[in-house]
């Protein structure tokens, strides 16, 4: 990992409960919920429940169990959110040179346009 994990970083301290959320989904390996400055009619954040930087550390060193039940929960919510049927977009930044923010993985699932800065 190119940095040791801050339990302190929001997401984590979102996972405690200890700041609240727009709970979406919740399962034993992710936790998801609305983005606080949507960029998107649909913006929300899936997170895994174990304590991961970025999507490197995460393929680094979570177990297939925790990887495959992360990938499954994206894919869940989005139908569970009814984004299949006009498409939907799911996107990482992976360090701060990659655009990510809060240190503990998190895939945004953008439902519909994308707006601001992450369009392309
Ligand atoms: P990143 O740039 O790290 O990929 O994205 C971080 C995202 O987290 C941003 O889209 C930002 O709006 C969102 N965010 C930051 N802090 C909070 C918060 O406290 N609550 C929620 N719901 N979203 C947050």
């Amino acid at each position: 990992p190119t940095q040791p994990y801050d339990d302190n970083n929001v997401f984590a301290r979102i996972l405690r409960g200890e700041l609240p959320s727009k709970k979406v989904y919740e399962d034993d390996f992710a936790f998801a919920f609305h983005d606080i400055n949507p960029l998107a009619p649909v913006h929300i954040l899936v997170i895994p429940k174990g304590s991961y930087v970025s999507w490197d550390d995460f393929s680094e060193r979570a177990s297939d169990e925790e990887i495959a039940g992360f990938i499954r929960a994206v894919g869940r919510i989005a139908r569970e959110e009814g984004l299949v049927a006009q498409g939907y977009r799911i996107l990482a930044n992976i360090g701060m040179r990659g655009g990510q923010e809060v240190p503990h993985l998190h895939a945004h699932i953008f439902g519909a346009s994308l707006s601001g800065r992450c369009s392309r």
